[in-house]
């Protein structure tokens, strides 16, 4: 689909954009030799819609349900991602506070340290969790409060597991966080680690259980014979998560927030990976299939294979039956990482839609690649874009839907474009054969809402 001679190229597109910004908007079909600029700091003054350093360590940690969060700053920072995600637990709900060191000015003077111990000892005496993890955010990273310290001798103290997260937004942007939150959760797991260990199961990693979605998966699996040990880190526990260094295999939904994390676990655990994505019928039917096939057993294939029909039977009649009043509708996506930007334009070419507008906050360039190979010439591509941008290409493109996460929602209804939450807040689930048709349901009523008549 791309070197159109039909698409003017990138830089005559771009020339109205902020100048350091124009690499990273590419119109698919242009040509253009260079790659898109990505996974770079966010450009000063350009108002990425990315979130810090720290938002990323916490919502990869935040869904083990039985460990502590203690953020290490000042209030502020505790309440940015508290509980506001819908990971949901079958145990456990810990989880769900949050604690705070709740700096103030003499702290930041005379240092956190002592107040950091108080902190910990208190936790420790209410609720004895086996695991707290302690971020520090942005004034910690100027003042340098040695939290490695206090985390080490609090370990000591109590026996249990007290995990630093250095995590000062200022550090990087929101995949920074995700490396960081998966360092700890390394160091979670690796004591448990034994290379003498039979392997069987298999962990998901990059699932955060939200409305549920690991629990539909979890069902796939088992009905075509494959045990799961856990999720990483959607409804785990400390308990599961110790289990994880057993498996034969790992399974990845979001590679951009767990890809480093299986890298980490197929080099020092000699755990494979596989990537997967349970969103939208051809993705779901894929991932199934290549599980199968990645544990070398036809009882589990052919499992697969039934499980793939009977689903497919049961909601192929209702995306069927939806796509007549979704055909020739176009979409634009803004999502966090390119795997789900990849499966929604996928989901819109089911239901008959093409995607015109489609971005990321954290997408690598082979994202990208795939991203570009499966959109059609002119689609335009963003990179940790702006409000401005999708305002301006969403107008220019004619998108008669926006699907994205709660900084996105504002903008669509301001323009009187219809709304699709695909992000952490959303109270049901879009993965599996039950998201298709939620998803194909709700796509369906925002776009076809008699409310979009009587905007001007
Ligand atoms: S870590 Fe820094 S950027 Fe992140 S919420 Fe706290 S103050 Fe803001």
């Amino acid at each position: 689909m791309t070197n159109s001679k039909n698409v003017m190229p990138s830089e005559t597109l771009n020339r109205d954009l902020l100048e350091k910004r124009k690499d990273s908007v590419r119109h698919a079909g242009c040509g253009a030799k260079k790659e898109i600029t990505c996974d770079t700091q966010s450009v000063a003054g350009a108002v990425s819609q990315r979130a810090c350093v720290y938002c990323g360590a916490r919502v990869v940690l935040n869904p083990i349900t039985d460990a502590f969060h203690i953020v290490h700053g000042p209030i502020g920072c505790a309440s940015y991602t508290w509980d506001i995600r819908g990971s949901l637990s079958s145990g456990d709900d810990l989880y769900r506070n949050s604690f705070s060191t709740d700096m103030k000015e003499t702290d930041i003077v005379f240092g956190g340290e002592k107040k950091l111990t108080e902190a910990i000892d208190e936790v420790m005496k209410v609720h004895a969790p086996k695991v707290i993890f302690i971020y520090s955010t942005c004034i910690v990273g100027v003042i340098g409060d040695d939290v490695d310290a206090v985390c080490r001798s609090a370990e000591q103290k109590y026996g249990n597991r007290v995990i630093s997260v250095k995590a000062p937004g200022f550090a990087g942007h929101k995949a920074v966080g995700y490396r960081m939150a998966c360092d700890a959760l390394m160091s979670l797991m690796l004591p448990h680690y034994n290379s003498e260990t039979i392997k069987h199961g298999i962990n998901l990693l990059g699932d955060y259980n939200l409305a549920g979605e690991f629990w539909l998966v979890k069902g796939y699996l088992a009905r075509i014979g494959v045990e799961l040990i856990t999720g990483v880190t959607g409804d785990s526990s400390y308990e599961s998560l110790i289990r994880a260094p057993q498996a034969e295999l790992n399974i990845v939904q979001c590679a951009g927030s767990s890809h480093y994390l299986a890298n980490r676990m197929e080099e020092e655990m000699q755990i494979p990976s596989l990537n997967v994505s349970f969103y939208g019928l051809e993705d779901t039917k894929a991932s199934l299939l290549r599980i199968a096939h990645a544990l070398k057993s036809p009882d589990i294939l052919a499992k697969a294979k039934k499980l793939i029909g009977e689903e497919e039977a049961r909601v192929k009649p209702f995306v069927d039956k939806i796509r007549s009043n979704l055909s020739g509708k176009k979409a634009a996506i803004y999502v966090g990482g390119g795997f789900k930007a990849i499966s929604l334009i996928r989901q819109f070419k089911e239901l008959g839609m093409e995607t015109v507008v489609v971005g990321t906050q954290t997408g690598k360039k082979a994202d990208y690649e795939v991203i570009e190979s499966l959109v059609s010439d002119g689609t335009v591509i963003l990179d940790d874009t702006n409000p401005a941008e999708l305002e301006r290409f969403m107008k220019e493109k004619g998108a008669d839907i926006l699907v994205g996460g709660v900084k996105e929602r504002p903008l669509a209804y301001k323009l009187g474009i219809a709304f699709c939450d695909h992000n952490h807040e959303r109270k049901h689930p879009l993965a599996g054969y039950d998201g298709v048709l939620n998803f194909a349901s709700e796509i369906n009523a925002s776009l076809n809402s008699p409310i979009w008549d009587y905007v001007g």
